[in-house]
C-alpha cells in the first residue's frame, strides 16, 4: 500500500498554531523543517544506513540531476517496505559480512553529494540534534505509518513496544474506533 504521495508541503490536517517546541504527528512541516538541526554533514548516519525517498523527492530530484526518473529509481534506489508501507530507499554500498552501509550518495570527502537537493527524510533529520528522535518518528507516522492499513497498524503497534512515540502517534489517536482497534492488533480484521 502506498503512504507516500501525500503533499510535502502541507501534511493532512497539519494545524498552523501549534507553539514550535511542541512536536505531534500533526506539526506542519515548515515547523519540522525549522526544528531540524541543520545537517553539518558529519557522514554519521549516511555512513550505516540511508534516506528514504518519497514520491515528490524522486521527481524533484531526478529532475534536478537531469536524470530520467526511471534511471534514476533503477541506479540510486531500491525498493523497501516500512510499516507495510511502499518506499524507495538510497542504495547502499554494504562491506562484506554487514548488514548496512554507506548510502550512495555519500563520498567522504564532500559528505552528502545531493546535499542541497536531498530528500525530506534527510531535511527532517535521521535522529541527530535535539529533536532528532521526534522529528524522525514526525517523519515515519507522516509518511510509512498507514492508519488505514491494518498491517501498517499492526506493523506499528510492535515498533511501540520498545520505543517511544509523540502525540498523536498512539494507536488509539491512529484508529479512533476502539473495537476497530481491537480487531486490527487481534488480527480479526486482517486488511
Ligand atoms: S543528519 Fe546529523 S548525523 Fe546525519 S550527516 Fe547530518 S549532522 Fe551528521
Ligand atoms: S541521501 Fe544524502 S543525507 Fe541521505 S543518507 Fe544519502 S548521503 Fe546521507
Amino acid at each position: 500500500m502506498e503512504n507516500n504521495d501525500r503533499p510535502l508541503e502541507q501534511p493532512i490536517g497539519a494545524r498552523e498554531d501549534l507553539p514550535s517546541f511542541s512536536i505531534t504527528k500533526e506539526t506542519p512541516i515548515g515547523h519540522v523543517l525549522r526544528l531540524g538541526k541543520e545537517c553539518e554533514k558529519c557522514g554519521h548516519c549516511c555512513s550505516y544506513g540511508s534516506c528514504y525517498f518519497l514520491s515528490e523527492d524522486i521527481d524533484r530530484i531526478s529532475s534536478r540531476l537531469g536524470i530520467p526518473k526511471e534511471e534514476f529509481i533503477k541506479e540510486h534506489l531500491d525498493e523497501n517496505i516500512a510499516f507495510n508501507t511502499k518506499v524507495h530507499k538510497a542504495k547502499t554500498n554494504k562491506k562484506p559480512g554487514m548488514p548496512y552501509g554507506e548510502c550512495v550518495f555519500f563520498d567522504k570527502d564532500e559528505g552528502c553529494t545531493i546535499h542541497d537537493i536531498k530528500p525530506l527524510h534527510g531535511r527532517v533529520g535521521k535522529g541527530c540534534g535535539e529533536h532528532g528522535q521526534e522529528l524522525s518518528i514526525w517523519f515515519m507516522l507522516n509518511y510509512l505509518v498507514n492508519p488505514a492499513d491494518p498491517e501498517s497498524i499492526r506493523q506499528w503497534a510492535v515498533y511501540l513496544k520498545t520505543h517511544p512515540t509523540i502525540p498523536g502517534g498512539e494507536l488509539e489517536q491512529l484508529v479512533k474506533d476502539k473495537e476497530l482497534l481491537r480487531k486490527i492488533i487481534s488480527y480479526e480484521k486482517l486488511r
